[in-house]
């Protein structure tokens, strides 16, 4: 054991043990830090993903009992049961212990396939007196009455612990926040998609029914481009970009497993826009909107988006608070290319550059170093391929759909 007091050994098994079993739930599954908490006989999750353990009760299970738990558990965090919990108005004990039994038994239907139901926490939704495949909120208000079997904590009923804020080691606060865990839903989601299409029927379908609620439809570009914009953000900012490319200096601590490195870097933003005669003024004004929406909430901080309105050349480089302010002054012929590398010459350098553009420029071979880039394509008609925005960028269609 190590000093912390949890079994390091047992809790890697379990992880492996559970990612093998579903591994689309493998990020996830590694993203929830555990921590020791002696004598309080508890396994559960905080709604900031980290995980309290006594390490007795730890000690009690075997790999594949403890992997059964925590893919359970993880199953609470990926549903966002405690968002839910609110929501569905599950407030004070009583109805914090019924919600935690209901959202127990929406993650345990799907388990069953997989002989992953966890002996500590086992209730199905027959337990309840309630038919099979549905979701927590209908078993809330339909089951039968009954005690609580397990307690998985504040990340399955939203209701706040006073162990939650008590640190791991890495610092005070840390943990997993709101923007970090859409991000990590929509990764589960996508994976999910995947091996749903590679092996069809491998992936229960309550699961696949979660995934499709959670992805982004084609047609809404606004999930799409809040979500790359979320993702480009967060793994600037470190916690989510679990990299293997630069072991982390602890990795040799642990020998036989291959620790992901953590950058925490604070991401800047820059976002070149093109101004010239044949955008489409309305449909950049949305864009440019729902980009502001994003970065307010990930929380970026004043003065850390630049925004640069760009034709042949950079007209206008603004440390704007709001995209929005940005000024249209253009004329004819876009060149794109000037505006990455303007942006990319900014001091500080940003490591985020939106391009929103209608396509109509040529592109740079490649990125500048160290800068992600996502394009924002304004689609208005017909477009030829050879204006397609270059592979090393992630691009995300903009379409006006709704007049
Ligand atoms: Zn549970």
């Amino acid at each position: 054991m190590s000093p912390a007091g949890l079994d390091a050994r047992r809790v890697a098994a379990a992880r492996l043990w559970a990612s093998a079993r579903m591994p689309y739930l493998a990020s996830a599954l590694f993203a929830c830090a555990i921590d020791p908490d002696p004598g309080t006989g508890a396994v559960a999750v905080s709604q900031s993903w980290r995980i309290r353990a006594d390490p007795e009760v730890i000690e009690s299970l075997d790999a594949e009992q403890l992997g059964r738990l925590l893919v359970h558990l993880t199953g609470h965090l990926i549903r966002d049961h405690a968002g839910r919990a609110r929501r569905h108005g599950a407030d004070g004990p009583a109805a914090a212990a019924r919600w935690n039994r209901c959202a127990d038994a929406e993650i345990n239907d799907d388990l069953l396939a997989d002989d992953c139901v966890p002996g500590l926490a086992p209730d199905l939704p027959a337990d309840l007196g309630c038919e099979p495949g549905w979701l927590a909120e209908r078993y809330f208000d339909q089951a039968a009455g009954g005690a609580r079997r397990w307690d998985c904590g504040s990340g399955a009923d939203g209701s706040g612990r006073p162990g939650d804020d008590r640190s791991g080691d890495d610092g005070p606060g840390s943990g997993i926040d709101a923007a970090q865990a859409e991000l990590l839903r929509l990764g589960v989601a996508a994976e999910i998609g995947r091996q749903h299409s590679r092996l069809p029927g491998s992936v229960p379908a309550g699961w696949l029914r979660w995934a499709e609620s959670v992805l982004p439809s084609r047609v809404d570009w606004r999930r799409v481009l809040a979500a790359e914009i979320r993702g480009a953000v967060a793994a600037v900012a470190g916690k989510v970009d679990y990299s293997y490319r630069r072991p982390a200096r602890r990795a040799h601590l642990h020998q036989d497993l291959i620790i992901p490195a953590l950058r925490r870097p604070v991401p800047d933003v820059a976002i070149v826009c093109d101004t010239s005669g044949s955008m489409d003024e309305r449909l950049l004004a949305r864009a440019l909107a729902e980009i502001d929406a994003v970065l307010a909430r990930a929380g970026l901080r004043q003065g850390q988006v630049r925004v640069l309105a760009v034709d042949t050349a950079v007209h206008a480089i603004r440390r704007a608070r709001r995209a929005a302010d940005v000024v249209l002054a253009g004329g004819g012929g876009t060149n794109m290319g000037a505006g990455i590398a303007a942006a990319a010459a900014l001091r500080p350098p940003p490591s985020l550059v939106i391009v929103l553009t209608d396509g109509y420029t040529p592109w740079p071979q490649r990125p500048p170093p160290g800068v992600r880039v996502i394009v924002g394509l304004l689609v208005t008609g017909f477009r030829p391929d050879d204006w397609a925005p270059p592979s090393w960028a992630r691009t995300v269609v903009i379409e006006d759909r709704d007049g």
